[in-house]
């Protein structure tokens, strides 16, 4: 109920239709019960001094400040704190009895999405791209940690990468390069990399087809941060997700930026989950960027697709375990009703018959309640299989690269891996993979990278994922 002691908070941009931070704050604000309210204001350029002042006036407690004010608003202000003064930059202000500080948690909130991923930057070598708003928080909030740094920015805006390279340099005491975007550079910069941060435009909606890295420069292992949050899922994440890299999403940071502002204006810890699944549904998206939304189904199980050699049978007996669940192996049900293996089953009776039978037990299996379901990496390729695995179950596809697969899968396997053949193992596995990436992806509400992960990791992260659902 909105009163006279309803604290104001809002955003100041053009535009600010699109943006997601009012569902953000306003859920955060409902779900602690904090009576404050967050509003979406267009100010023009020519309108913002005139905006800030009625900050003062009207007692708002805070802002939130998006493009094209970031830098420009700093002129109307009281105070910088040290970060933001450093950057040049402010995307929230706080009110204390008119008193206007601006900080800068775009730059933190970086980090946090970071770190949240178990990566620290100190001693890493980190190639960022572009040198806009977002970059330079970045720039300084990496150098302010220990990474090192090369800058690329494209020809035409070169000047704005080589005077940032030269801030952060003397900022860090270390040396940081600028070079131009283009493919031999980045190819280079790459090649010492353990991060390489998309922090350009490139790839954002309505471009979203777009990349700023091609395919063949992303390697495994590498981190793969795009900070893009329209879609969650950008091109260059889902060619990054391919080549086995790590990737963290613009998500994490979004909500982490939003989160720090959120404590900055009430003093109260922010309810990070809440405000993590609300953008993902104001984004269209799942946290992970899978291909459905579980948020709106009452699910009490879990089923775990992949390709061979995923660990899905593994990590649903910790799982069931953590969650205290029925462990369902769709599998051993197929070997138990036909009383042969499934080496057997496909040498006798072919893969027909085999996919017959593994309809069938799914059927039996898939309207039970609290089962932590492993499935067999087929039953993505009949939608039937999937649809009524959804009925009760939320679907986490355990991603492997093709290199974690054969590591896992191969040896002395073959009794069991019909599939493969007898010819080149590490073949088949990417010929098949390649065919069934898309099943899975297209089946998923939460997608999982295993590859460099241990069991534990894995249930841990699909617990995590399961409460954002
Ligand atoms: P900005 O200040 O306008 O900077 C845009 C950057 O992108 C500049 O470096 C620009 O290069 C570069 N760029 C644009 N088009 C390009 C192209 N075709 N090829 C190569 N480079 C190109 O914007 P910003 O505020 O930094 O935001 C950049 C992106 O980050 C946006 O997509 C924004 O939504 C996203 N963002 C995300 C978060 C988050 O929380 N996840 C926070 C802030 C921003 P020039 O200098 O050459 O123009």
């Amino acid at each position: 109920m909105i009163s006279s002691e309803t604290r104001i908070c809002g955003l100041i941009g053009d535009p600010v239709t699109h943006s997601v931070s009012p569902v953000m704050h306003n859920a955060a604000f409902d779900f602690l019960g904090l009576d404050y309210i967050y509003l979406p204001f267009a100010v023009t350029k020519d309108r913002l001094a005139r905006a800030v002042d009625g900050v003062r006036g009207l007692n708002i407690r805070g802002l939130n400040v998006t493009i094209p004010h970031k830098v420009a608003v700093i002129p109307f202000l009281d105070r910088l704190e040290p970060l933001a003064e450093r950057i040049g930059a402010v995307n929230t202000i706080v009110n204390d009895d008119g008193v206007l500080t601006g900080h800068n948690t775009d730059a933190a909130g970086f980090l946090k999405a970071l770190q949240g991923r178990g990566i620290e930057p100190k001693g890493k070598v980190v190639v960022l791209l572009g040198a806009g708003g977002a970059a330079r928080a970045i720039a300084f909030a990496l150098a302010e940690k220990g990474a090192r740094l090369t800058i690329l920015n494209r020809k035409q805006e070169l000047d704005w990468a080589v005077e940032l390279a030269g801030s952060v340099s003397s900022f860090s005491g270390r040396k940081v390069k600028a070079l131009e975007l283009n493919e031999p550079n980045l190819k280079a910069a790459l090649v010492p990399a353990d991060v390489v941060v998309n922090a350009t435009s490139v790839g954002m909606r309505p471009n979203d087809g777009q990349s700023p890295v091609s395919r063949e420069l992303v390697r495994q292992g590498l981190v793969v941060f795009d900070i893009v949050y329209s879609p969650v899922r950008t091109r260059l994440l889902s060619e990054a997700e391919q080549a086995g890299a790590v990737t963290v999403n613009g998500l994490d940071m979004l909500v982490w930026q939003g989160a720090l502002a959120f404590e900055l204006w009430t003093g109260a810890k922010a309810p990070v989950e809440v405000m993590r699944k609300e953008v993902a549904r104001a984004l269209g998206g799942t946290p992970f960027g899978g291909a459905v939304g579980a948020g709106e189904r009452k699910t009490t199980s879990v089923a775990l697709v992949g390709f061979m050699g995923a660990g899905k049978t593994a990590v649903g007996r910790v799982l069931a375990e953590k969650m205290n669940k029925e462990l369902v192996e769709l599998d051993s049900l197929i070997v138990e009703k036909a009383g042969k293996s499934i080496a057997r089953i496909f040498d006798q009776e072919g893969e027909i018959v085999f996919r017959q039978l593994e309809m069938e037990v799914t059927r039996e299996v898939a309207g039970r309640k609290n089962q932590i379901i492993a499935c067999g990496g087929g039953v993505v390729l009949n939608k039937i299989n999937i649809d009524r695995l959804k009925a009760e179950a939320v679907v986490v596809y355990l991603m492997a690269s093709p290199e974690a697969i054969q590591e896992r899968v191969v040896a002395g396997d073959a009794e069991v891996r019909p599939l493969l053949g007898d010819g080149d193992k590490s073949l088949a596995i990417r010929e098949l993979l390649a065919f069934r990436q898309p099943f899975y992806r297209r089946a998923a509400d939460i997608i999982i990278d295993t590859s460099r992960m241990g069991i534990e990791a894995v249930a841990e992260q699909i617990i995590a994922g399961l409460k954002r659902e």
